[in-house]
């Protein structure tokens, strides 16, 4: 995948970029990033491209005319027209769906908004679309940018080493996920469960799969609407409900 980001802060992604999974994506030539300064496409000679809203407010406004110069170059010569997405609070909101369907594209261009965000032409003729990550105002789209790109390269194929993980990460099968433990198996008296250490596939399964769902029914419980529980779900469900009243 190849995502192009257009901002006034390219210096906030250099940790994002040269870290972790991220890094790893791009040597593996599963993602690259093209970072387009906004101010770059500022004619006037301070590359300032903020103003003063019409019809008077607190606060500039991004000007229009950079973002439609940045957009026309970028896309110019290419054949298909890749979603063109603005950050936005006002936006849907950004989920493991949304995660699922945006890894599919080839090409994302993404636009980080400032101040009191983005003339309104550019998102009526520029923007595909526009995704927030969550009901919270933040100062500028590049966090929510970095959120996106990292939630969307977990997904593409060959990125995990452990691939599987990812399947049974909260949210890809509509459940949170169960508890995880490591070495040692007992710390300062406390220990790991017993079932964790039997060896039995079959137990430790059904386990995990309790616990997702015990998770999910306890802290999302909305959750459990969306997902089509088997006939086993069910039963722990019912074992769930059962002892959770039992305790309370
Ligand atoms: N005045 C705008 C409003 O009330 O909708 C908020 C502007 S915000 C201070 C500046 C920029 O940060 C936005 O243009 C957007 O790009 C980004 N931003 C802020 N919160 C966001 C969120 N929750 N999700 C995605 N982008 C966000």
């Amino acid at each position: 995948m190849h995502v192009d980001i257009l901002t006034i802060l390219p210096d906030m992604f250099t940790g994002f970029v040269n870290t972790s999974i991220i890094k790893r994506a791009q040597k593996k030539g599963h993602l690259s990033i093209n970072l387009v300064n906004i101010r770059d496409y500022a004619k006037n000679k301070h590359r300032k491209l903020d103003d003063y809203p019409f019809g008077g407010g607190p606060g500039m406004v991004m000007q229009a005319e950079p973002f439609f110069l940045a957009i026309e170059s970028l896309l110019s010569g290419l054949s298909i027209k890749p979603p063109v997405i603005l950050m936005s609070p006002q936006g849907e909101v950004f989920d493991q769906n949304l995660a699922n369907e945006l890894a599919k594209e080839e090409r994302l261009v993404l636009i980080c908004g400032h101040y009191e965000g983005i003339d309104e032409r550019v998102r009526e003729n520029l923007v595909d679309r526009e995704i927030s990550i969550g009901d919270y105002v933040l100062t500028g789209g590049e966090l929510p940018a970095m959120v996106i790109i990292d939630a969307i390269t977990r997904l593409i194929p060959g990125v995990l080493g452990a691939p599987e993980g990812a399947k049974e990460d909260s949210f890809a099968m509509g459940f949170l996920e169960y508890p995880q433990y490591t070495r040692p198996r007992s710390f300062r008296g406390l220990d790991v469960p017993d079932v964790l250490l039997s060896g039995n596939h079959e137990e430790i399964r059904r386990w995990r799969r309790k616990k997702a769902i015990e998770r999910t029914w306890l802290r999302r419980p909305e959750l459990l609407n969306n997902v089509k529980l088997s006939s086993e779900d069910e039963e722990l469900l019912a074992e769930i409900k059962g002892l959770s009243k039992g305790n309370r």
